[in-house]
């Protein structure tokens, strides 16, 4: 299939030069506010992955990448952070394009991407060895950190940029080598963010982009042989496909996947705070977000009083445009994704669950072509039902009402995730021990959706593995290797084992 002349087109990034696919084919990505296609992608295959994992490879092993020492990594990471500033705007407007989500949110989420790379830029030469007191007489031990290898990076459409500098910057800092496989949704701000990568001075094939679909493309980049780790973001099924494929060759994974979390309101809480908190965690970015706070446990004694303020906050969510300033609720980023909200919104209803807000697709005016879904509540769930247990990926809210602590606890754990949870409350001691007792791999007390570069992040249960961002996680990308070097002047008897 040729590219269609209309749209803006694009080529991979691979060995540091610009290139189609082996078979010349392209997709076209489509703009969630219009409804149409806007772009022409070129769609990769095994071929494409072959080449990409081998520029990776001779990138990682020959040529200068190696020979760097930490600090001059650092130094590039850090170059890159200061290119991202004048050009955040600009790869903003490229990723609303692509998945719809608020121009506010998504240049935010830009801008401060720049972080991660400054971070890892500084972190990259504070990784230090230990020497080892040797129990051997005459023999000095150490220890070396160095890069896992190549590392291939999958990401979903919903942050594209920001999920990909969360691996892409430890990696590097590491000293490892990258191809990235952008979501087939939204591969434009990943291929022009390459151009910094460039511009910063990244060593050819120190970092690949290939696009294309799953199957096609993705897998063939997990199961290559001279893969050495893949670091994955996406929904759980996927992401126990490539852990199953991964263990094939034995490859290390981090998987950051869905989440079902819960927002938990006590009566105790500012209830006008936790309102808001409630509406960031499921309306802002359309719920197209893994850390959606998409069941609302909210006790007994305040539910009704707390769902009529919600349901009158919710009501005002302005929708339409993305890219205008007061939009507060955008489209679905893809047609797949808008029919699984609203079949889950028809799953609800068959489950007996009210809806007092929404629970359909949106219609209004200003919602123009686009895939927009109404924002969501729904009362009358049960923590069993499907709509409770399940991850919609979309502005639709459960209410679960509780009676005590305990029995808060016991329903915020009762699903297979563990990715967050917010707890609302103005007790302190309330707040350490919901934050001891919630299986969850990120807790946020009278607040909701913090995240840093700083602080780590992932999931517990099937939310995922291993941690990204802060200190401890570039270790997810470093292997340690033990060095013995004997002092002796005599190699002792060689049956015997020192
Ligand atoms: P997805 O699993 O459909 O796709 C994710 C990526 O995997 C895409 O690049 C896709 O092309 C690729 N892929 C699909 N099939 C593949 C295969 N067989 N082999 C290799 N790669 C394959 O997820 P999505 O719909 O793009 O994203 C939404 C999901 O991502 C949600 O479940 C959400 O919770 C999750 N997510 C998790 C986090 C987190 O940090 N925990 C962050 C954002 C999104």
């Amino acid at each position: 299939m040729s590219a269609n002349p209309q749209l803006v087109k694009y080529r991979m990034w691979i060995g540091g030069e610009w290139v189609d696919a082996a078979s010349g084919a392209h997709f076209s990505s489509d703009d969630p506010f219009l409804g149409k296609p806007w772009a022409s992608i070129p769609k990769g295959g095994a071929e494409d992955a072959d080449r990409a994992v081998r520029a990776a490879h001779r990138a990682l092993v020959t040529g200068p990448w190696p020979k760097m020492t930490a600090s001059q990594r650092g130094a590039l990471l850090r170059r890159l952070g200061d290119l991202i500033a004048p050009e955040s705007k600009r790869l903003a407007e490229v990723e609303v394009r692509d998945n719809g989500k608020l121009y506010a949110e998504m240049s935010a989420q830009t801008a401060y991407m720049a972080q991660w790379y400054y971070y890892f830029g500084g972190l990259a030469d504070k990784i230090e060895g230990a020497v080892i007191p040797s129990d051997k007489s005459d023999t000095f031990n150490y220890t070396r950190h160095e890069p896992v290898g190549v590392v291939v990076a999958i990401v979903p459409w919903n942050s594209p940029l920001l999920l990909t500098a969360w691996k892409l910057a430890p990696a590097l800092a590491a000293g490892c080598t990258v191809v990235i496989k952008p979501s087939e949704f939204t591969s434009a701000s990943i291929l022009e963010f390459a151009k910094l990568i460039e511009q910063a001075g990244f060593p050819p094939g120190v970092v690949n982009i290939v696009t294309g679909f799953g199957a096609d493309v993705g897998m063939p980049l997990v199961e290559h042989p001279l893969t050495g780790k893949v670091a994955f973001t996406g929904s759980e099924r996927t992401g126990a496909l490539v852990y199953q494929q991964a263990a094939k060759g034995l490859k290390r994974v981090t998987m950051e996947l869905g989440g079902k979390s819960p927002n938990i309101v006590f009566d105790d809480a500012e209830i006008d705070n936790a309102v808001k908190g409630v509406i960031s965690g499921i309306f802002a970015a359309t719920g197209q977000t893994c850390i959606a706070g998409s069941r609302l446990l909210v006790q007994r004694s305040v539910h009704d009083q707390f769902v009529e303020k919600l349901v009158a906050f919710a009501r005002t969510a302005k929708m339409g445009n993305p890219m205008h300033a007061d939009t507060q609720v955008g489209p679905v980023t893809n047609p797949p994704q808008y029919r699984k909200i609203l079949d889950y919104m028809a799953i609800a209803k068959g489950e007996g669950a009210k809806a007092v807000l929404g629970g359909d697709k949106a219609t209004r005016p200003e919602c123009g072509e686009g895939w927009f879904v109404e924002p969501t509540i729904f009362t009358g769930v049960s923590n069993r039902m499907r709509i409770a247990q399940e991850e919609v990926f979309g502005p639709v809210l459960s209410v679960i009402p509780f009676d005590d602590e305990d029995e808060a606890v016991a329903i915020g754990n009762d699903v297979v995730y563990g990715l967050a949870a917010g707890v609302w409350t103005q007790s302190m001691r309330r707040a350490f021990r919901m934050a001891e007792q919630l299986q969850a791999g990120t807790i946020w007390v009278n607040t909701y959706r913090a995240v840093s570069y700083l602080s780590p992040f992932g999931g517990y249960k099937r939310s995922g593995i291993g941690r990204e961002s802060g200190q401890e996680m570039i270790r997810e990308y470093l292997q340690t290797k033990s060095v013995w070097i004997s002092l002796a002047s005599e190699v002792p008897n060689p049956f015997i084992m020192r």
